[in-house]
């Protein structure tokens, strides 16, 4: 059994990775940190037979539990003092966080090595998205010009998605480049209206109340179009990935970045 401590456990993705650590065969829940005070115990808030308290600090939690794994759900501005601490101490992360920079990705993968330990950085954790991403890169080698739409929960904080940026990166990689999109001169009346870009490849992002988490592809070619769509209707279907990523990321070293490299 992996002992795997949950950090940013009171969140929408921290709830749901309480109860697939908990239930899972290989994983075993040893601890969880949020921010947040909650007079709830672990068990209480999971709704099982579980004695381990909650904590708010994370380095006392690491002192406390000694995991192997820690995951972590927190958010873009908290994340790289928590892996900076994690990492230093020889400790896997498993993460879902999202917002790094290219800068931080190499810091993360240096401290990991020099520390012996690694790191996977999951921009999405579902089966399906990563299987979105793979043939929208195998699409693009067909039909060059490309827009993505990714719809989002309001309470989002970061725009473009992680997901929409890994998956530009992929495509711009297969496609060779940049390539322009759009009209000769075209000309926004209003500021952002054509998104943010990447390569060319142009990113839209909506944030409303209903959505989890959604993205579509859209091809465009002479007389057609292909879009790819995915969506997770429910935070359930990151949790495979989770387990998985926790598996499999003790045998690894340094930065892995995607789930992917793990399937
Ligand atoms: P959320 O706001 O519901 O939860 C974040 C939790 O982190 C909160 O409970 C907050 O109190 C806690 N927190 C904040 N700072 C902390 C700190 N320093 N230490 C410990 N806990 C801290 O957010 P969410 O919807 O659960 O999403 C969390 C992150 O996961 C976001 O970056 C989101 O984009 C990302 N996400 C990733 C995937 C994926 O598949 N990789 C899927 C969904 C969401």
């Amino acid at each position: 059994m992996i002992k795997t401590l949950v950090t940013g456990a009171l969140g929408r993705m921290g709830r749901e990775t309480l109860k697939a650590v908990h239930n899972s065969k290989t994983l075993e829940l040893c601890a969880a940190v949020d921010i947040n005070p909650t007079t709830q115990t672990l068990g209480q808030i999971i709704g099982a037979e579980l004695a381990l308290p909650m904590h708010t600090e994370l380095s006392k939690a690491l002192e406390a539990a000694k995991p192997r794994v820690v995951v972590d759900f927190t958010r873009p501005d908290v994340v790289m003092t928590n892996l900076r601490l994690v990492l230093s101490k020889g400790i896997f992360a498993v993460v879902g966080t999202t917002g790094f920079s290219e800068a931080d990705l190499q810091e993360l993968d240096q401290l990991a090595k020099a520390n012996d330990t690694a790191v996977l950085i999951a921009p999405n954790f579902s089966i399906g998205a990563i299987l979105m991403m793979r043939y929208a890169a195998e699409a693009i080698k067909y039909l060059p010009k490309a827009e993505i739409i990714e719809l989002h929960h309001d309470q989002k904080l970061d725009a473009p998605s992680g997901t929409a940026i890994l998956t530009a990166k992929k495509m711009a990689e297969a496609r060779g480049g940049y390539l322009k999109q759009g009209a000769e001169g075209e000309k926004e009346l209003l500021i952002g209206a054509r998104g943010a870009e990447y390569e060319g490849i142009h990113i839209h992002s909506v944030r409303l109340q209903g959505y989890v988490a959604h993205q579509e592809v859209i091809f465009g070619g002479l007389g057609e179009t292909l879009t790819i769509r995915h969506d997770s209707i429910s935070r359930e279907s990151f949790m495979p990935g989770v387990v998985l990523a926790c598996e499999k990321i003790v045998s690894q070293r340094g930065l892995v970045y995607g789930l992917d490299k793990l399937l």
